[in-house]
């Protein structure tokens, strides 16, 4: 099943996501958010977006990295219940990002270079990995989802205002997408 997308607006997208019941069976939940991912072209996918209030995200970062032919690109992954640590917090690289529920909005946000995450797999067997550039910029965004924060929360004061109209458009319904949207 493919989700419809949550809009700004939904407060879902501003609570802080509930950690998941360890042992709670999530196959298909995370085989839905991939697809919902591959179908509307994202690069990551969180919980809260699709409406669940969880501790959960996906990431496909591959169709979104510049790497050369032999170098493998990094696959699809979930990260459930996770913690996150900013490793080099003096190297902090702007970049313009999107998402899913702000469509039409590209707002440039700083960006540690190299993290670390700890979580659960599918299977909760609990993991640890370090993630560089785009994967790690990728994860933070989608951490970010589920402590209720969007990357317009990173705008400047005068891009905010410049903003205000069209948030207030995509909370009415008036966006143009490609991908279906659940409003209210
Ligand atoms: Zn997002």
């Amino acid at each position: 099943m493919i989700y419809p997308i949550i809009p700004y607006g939904n407060p879902i997208l501003r609570q802080k996501a509930a950690p998941i019941e360890p042992g709670t069976d999530l196959q298909r939940l995370v085989q839905d958010m991939f697809l919902t991912m591959d179908a509307i072209d994202a690069a990551g996918l969180a919980a809260p977006q699709v409406g669940i209030s969880g501790q959960l995200f996906v990431v496909h970062a591959g169709p979104y990295e510049e790497t050369s032919n032999s170098e493998p690109k990094n696959p699809k992954r979930v990260y459930i219940n996770p913690t996150l640590e900013i490793l080099e917090p003096n190297t902090i690289i702007y970049r313009e990002e999107g998402c899913m529920s702000v469509p039409g909005i590209y707002v440039n946000v700083p960006r540690s270079r190299r993290i670390r995450i700890k979580f659960f797999d599918i299977h909760w067997q609990e993991q640890e990995e370090e993630a560089t550039d785009l994967l790690a910029r990728i994860i933070q965004h989608e951490y970010d989802h589920l402590i209720g924060k969007l990357n317009i929360d990173y705008a400047g004061a005068t891009m905010r205002l410049l903003l205000k109209r069209k948030l207030e458009n995509i909370q009415r319904g008036k966006v143009q997408v490609n991908y279906s949207m659940r409003f209210k």
